[in-house]
């Protein structure tokens, strides 16, 4: 069986795509921009990415749950072969190496 991958792509809107992984210190999904203008380098693997540099992104946790949950974040890594080294400046207390989930195929 095929290993199903770690990064998905998603259509915003016609001409517009980005990137995500589901984050194993936040547990949501943290969009990565790899197409265009400024993207971080990629591999090209869906199954184990590896970004460069070091990815960051802060925001609130429930931004976009009901009701809107205001918790500040950040969170700090680097992506190699489909596994994510937390930095010590995340506001989880998720540190060091881990791998990235896979995205469940749902339906044949
Ligand atoms: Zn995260």
């Amino acid at each position: 069986m095929a290993l199903q991958p770690k990064l998905r792509r998603i259509a915003l809107a016609d001409q517009y795509f980005h990137h995500e992984f589901m984050c194993p210190g936040c547990g949501i999904e943290h969009p990565i921009k790899l197409e265009g203008e400024n993207a971080w380098a990629w591999n090209g693997d869906l199954i184990e990415p590896t970004f460069n540099p070091s990815y960051r992104i802060q925001g609130v946790l429930g931004a976009f749950s009901t009701p809107p949950d205001p918790t500040p974040y950040l969170c700090h890594s680097f992506i190699e072969n489909g596994r994510i080294n937390f930095l010590n400046d995340c506001t989880h207390s998720v540190r060091g190496w881990h791998d990235l989930s896979r995205y469940v195929k749902l339906m044949d």
